[in-house]
C-alpha cells in the first residue's frame, strides 16, 4: 500500500468537513469499485480510497493522523477491517440501480459476522504486554446437523417459495423505469431448503452456541482505545466464506502515578525546598523501578526533568518514550522547632522585597511539554 496522504487520496483540504469527506470518498469508490472498474489497479486504489476514509472518517482517528501522521494510528490503522462498512456502501451505491452484484445470491458463499469483547488491562500490561485468557461466546456450525439445520437421518426439501433459488426477483417502478431487483427468499432466508424435522440441537439454524477460551499475545505498547482483530474468530462464514473476525477493544486502568500521555510517561513529583534551593540527587520511579535523577541547585516549581527511554515502548518498534518529571516544590505545612528557627534565619537573610514574575509555572509547563 502507497504512503500517500489521506488528504490526497480522497481529494479534499486538511480542514474538510465530514460531509465533504464522505461525498468525496463516495463518488471515489463509485469509480473505482472493482466490481466497476476492471483496470488492473482499480482494486488497489480502491483499498486506499478505503483505508483514507476509514481513517478520515473517525474523530479520534483523524485527529491522531492530523497530528502524528501514520505513525500516530499504531494498531488503530493497520489493524482495522472496512469490510463491514462495505457492505452499506455497497447497497447504497448499487443497491438502488438493480446492480446485481451476486453477493446476496445464496450460492456465493459469506463471511460470519464480526464479534467485539472489551478487555480490561492494568497499566504496567498494557505497557509491558502479557498474554491473557479471554472467555467469550461464539456461535459455531452446529456439531450435531453439520450445519445442515436438518436432524440428521433426514433431509431438507426444496423451498417451494423460491422454487431452490434461494432469492426472489421484485419488479419495482422507479423513474428510470422497470428495474429488476433480487432479494433474499423470505421463506427460507437464501438457503433454498425449508427444513421438515429440525435439529434437535439448533432448532434448524445450523448453528451452536459455544464458550470459547483462548490465549491471546497483548502487544507491548498499546493504550486505552487501541483494537485487536483476530482474525477467523468471528462467527462462522456460510458456503466456504471466511469466519468473521474478533475484535478485543482494550481497556487500561489507570496507576496510581504514572499518566501516559502517548508513549511518553509523565510523574508529579514533590521535591522540599531544601532540595530545590541546594540540588539534590534523588530516587524517582520509573516503570522499570527507582531510578536516581539530579536535580540542580536552584531548580524552579514546575521544572521537567527528561528521563530518555523511561518511556512506553513503541508498538512495532524497538524504542520506549520518555519519562517526564514534573517538578512540585513542596512547601512544608508543619514545622518542627528547629525548623522554624532555620527558617526565620534564612528569612532574615532574604529580606522582604519582592518581585513580579515574568515567567508563570503554566509558562513553563507548556514550554517543555511543547505547547
Ligand atoms: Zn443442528
Ligand atoms: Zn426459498
Amino acid at each position: 500500500m502507497s504512503n500517500r496522504d489521506y488528504y490526497d487520496i480522497l481529494g479534499v483540504g486538511r480542514n474538510a468537513s465530514d460531509d465533504e469527506i464522505k461525498a468525496a470518498f463516495r463518488k471515489l469508490a463509485r469509480q473505482y469499485h472493482p466490481d466497476v472498474n476492471k483496470e488492473p489497479d482499480a482494486e488497489e486504489k480502491f483499498k486506499e480510497i478505503n483505508e483514507a476514509y476509514g481513517v478520515l472518517s473517525d474523530k479520534e482517528k483523524r485527529a491522531r493522523y492530523d497530528r502524528f501522521g501514520r505513525e500516530g494510528l499504531g494498531n488503530m490503522g493497520g489493524f482495522h477491517d472496512y469490510t463491514a462498512d462495505f457492505g452499506d456502501i455497497f447497497e447504497e451505491l448499487f443497491g438502488s440501480f438493480g446492480f446485481s452484484t451476486g453477493r446476496s445470491s445464496r450460492r456465493s458463499p459469506r463471511r460470519g459476522r464480526d464479534l467485539q469483547m472489551q478487555v480490561t488491562l492494568t497499566f504496567e500490561e498494557a505497557v509491558f504486554g502479557v498474554e491473557k485468557e479471554i472467555e467469550f461466546q461464539r456461535e459455531e456450525t452446529c456439531s450435531r446437523c453439520n450445519g445442515s439445520g436438518a436432524e440428521p437421518g433426514t433431509t431438507p426439501l426444496r423451498c417451494a417459495t423460491c422454487n431452490g433459488q434461494g432469492e426472489v426477483r421484485q419488479v419495482r417502478q422507479t423513474f428510470l423505469g422497470q428495474m429488476v431487483q433480487t432479494a433474499p427468499c423470505p421463506t427460507c432466508g437464501g438457503r433454498g431448503e425449508t427444513i421438515a424435522s429440525p435439529c434437535k440441537t439448533c432448532r434448524g439454524g445450523g448453528l451452536e452456541r459455544k464458550t470459547i477460551r483462548k490465549k491471546v499475545q497483548i502487544p507491548a505498547g498499546v493504550d486505552n482505545g487501541t483494537q485487536i482483530r483476530l482474525a477467523g474468530e468471528g462467527g462462522p462464514g456460510t458456503l466456504g466464506g471466511p469466519n468473521g473476525s474478533l475484535f478485543l477493544a482494550l481497556d487500561v486502568q489507570p496507576h496510581r502515578f504514572f499518566k501516559r500521555r502517548e508513549n511518553d510517561i509523565i510523574l508529579n513529583l514533590d521535591i522540599n525546598v531544601a532540595q530545590a534551593a541546594l540540588g539534590a540527587e534523588i530516587d524517582v520511579p520509573t516503570l522499570d523501578g527507582d531510578e536516581k535523577l539530579k536535580i540542580p541547585a536552584g531548580t524552579q516549581p514546575g521544572k521537567v526533568f527528561t528521563m530518555r527511554g523511561k518511556g512506553v515502548p513503541y508498538l512495532r518498534r524497538k524504542d520506549r518514550g520518555n519519562q517526564l518529571v514534573i517538578v512540585n516544590v513542596a512547601i512544608p505545612t508543619k514545622l518542627t522547632k528547629e525548623q522554624r528557627e532555620l527558617f526565620e534565619k534564612l528569612a532574615a537573610s532574604l529580606g522582604t522585597t519582592v518581585k513580579p514574575q515574568e515567567k508563570g509555572f503554566l509558562d513553563w509547563l507548556n514550554e517543555a511539554l511543547g505547547g
